[in-house]
């Protein structure tokens, strides 16, 4: 269907509602991001934009300007803490769509995504209080009084989804009982690792379920670290102490132990981990979840961010398919949730001993077919 004239209230300008507001806006649809926040202010390390994101880019026209912030990756390697080999593969998708998965900084990525959105279409400072579904639209206020009425609401506001919480399932996230600490350190502080590859790298100390996860950011000079150690404090944002980070990383290769004794603490940030339950419902007629609103997932398969793109992709494709805004939503949730309960399953499921024999446990499935 042609989407002029229709008015959309996307909620949350994170890479779900910034991807969803390029590729709706491209159909023609009327829309507004609100976003609680007063500004674009993304914190945190890198992440890997799989070939099938970035394809996505590429239809919207905005491939130049992701890819011009990224470096690409051949594949992943995973290590012992003390940095023997035990793994290498190449990423599933390679130049299934001529692309490979390339590295970017999420900071660069949100920037890069509202740089190609028309000018105005971010309404910065707008914070979801309440929705009300009105039939064949929907109404939402927001903190600062304002109250809007549009055809279609797609609520990308995150894990901790209002809209989700106030119409699909009232349950929260579910905390993992893992910590993530993370931040960006210059390359040269870890001497020779990325020497011959710009690989994702993954340090597993199997008896303490630690991981070291990183990412080589080389056209910002720069590496990012993602260290996941189990941890039963689940406060959102834990206070990262010097100790606990050195401990975190103890007996692993000594280029890692020294980052963690010398990084500027308030560089790095720190989550407990959480994802959510699969739910049953995306969608009434005129409000729909996007991202990690519908299905947050553990960040141990990295497919958080991509799931949330092709997601943003999804919708923009069946709403375009489909002869009304309810069927559109309808087909959007048949073509994508099988996909994201499998990813969200096999993140939660973690790494164990078997699957270090195989850089992607569960990905040479369904998931990856249905993507591909
Ligand atoms: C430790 C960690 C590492 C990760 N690593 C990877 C990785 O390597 N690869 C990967 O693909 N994914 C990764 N992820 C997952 C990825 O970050 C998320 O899946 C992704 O950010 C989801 O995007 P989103 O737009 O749905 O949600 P968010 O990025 O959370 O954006 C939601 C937006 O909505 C706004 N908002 C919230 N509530 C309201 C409201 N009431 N009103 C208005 N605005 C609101 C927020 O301010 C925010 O801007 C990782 C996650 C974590 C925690």
């Amino acid at each position: 269907m042609d989407l002029t004239g229709r008015t959309v209230a996307v909620i949350g300008a994170g890479f779900a509602g910034a991807s969803t507001a390029k590729a709706l806006s491209l159909l023609g649809a009327d829309v507004t991001v609100y976003e609680q926040a007063q500004q674009a202010g993304e914190v945190g390390a890198g992440i890997g934009l799989r070939p099938s994101s970035l394809a996505a880019f590429r239809e919207w026209g905005s491939l130049e300007a992701i890819q011009g912030v990224t470096s690409p990756s051949h594949g992943l390697r995973i290590f012992t803490p003390t940095s023997e080999p035990i793994h290498a593969e190449e990423w599933p998708e390679k130049d299934v769509f001529g692309l490979t998965t390339h590295f970017i900084h999420r900071r660069d990525f949100i920037d890069a995504l509202l740089s190609v959105l028309p000018e105005g279409m971010v309404a910065f400072g707008h914070r979801l209080v309440s929705v009300v579904d009105n039939g064949d639209s929907a109404t939402v206020s927001f903190q600062n009084g304002t109250e809007i009425t549009a055809d279609l609401v797609v609520a990308a506001d995150g894990i901790t989804s209002r809209v989700r919480g106030a119409l699909f399932s009232e349950k929260p996230p579910v905390f993992a009982h893992e910590h993530a600490y993370r931040a960006v350190f210059d390359l040269d502080l870890i001497p020779g690792v990325f020497d011959d590859d710009n690989d994702f790298h993954i340090y597993f100390d199997v008896p303490t379920n630690r991981h070291l996860y990183l990412v080589p950011l080389k056209h910002r000079g720069q590496v990012s670290f993602d260290i996941t150690v189990p941890s039963d404090d689940d406060t959102w944002s834990p206070k990262i102490t010097r100790e606990r980070l050195i401990e975190s990383l103890a007996g692993f290769d000594d280029r890692f132990e020294n980052v963690t004794r010398t990084i500027d603490l308030d560089t790095v940030n720190c989550r407990s981990a959480h994802d959510i339950d699969s739910i049953n419902l995306w969608h009434t007629d005129s409000i729909v979840l996007v991202g990690d609103a519908a299905h947050a997932m553990l960040h141990h398969q990295g497919q958080g961010a991509n799931s949330a793109i092709l997601g943003a992709k999804g919708l923009a494709d069946a709403l375009r398919d489909a002869d009304s805004i309810a069927a559109g939503l309808s087909a959007y949730q048949a073509a994508r949730k099988p996909i994201t309960d499998e990813y969200q399953r096999i993140s939660r499921a973690g790494w164990d001993e078997e699957s270090l024999d195989d850089g992607f446990p569960g990905q040479h499935g369904d998931a990856d077919r249905v993507e591909a």
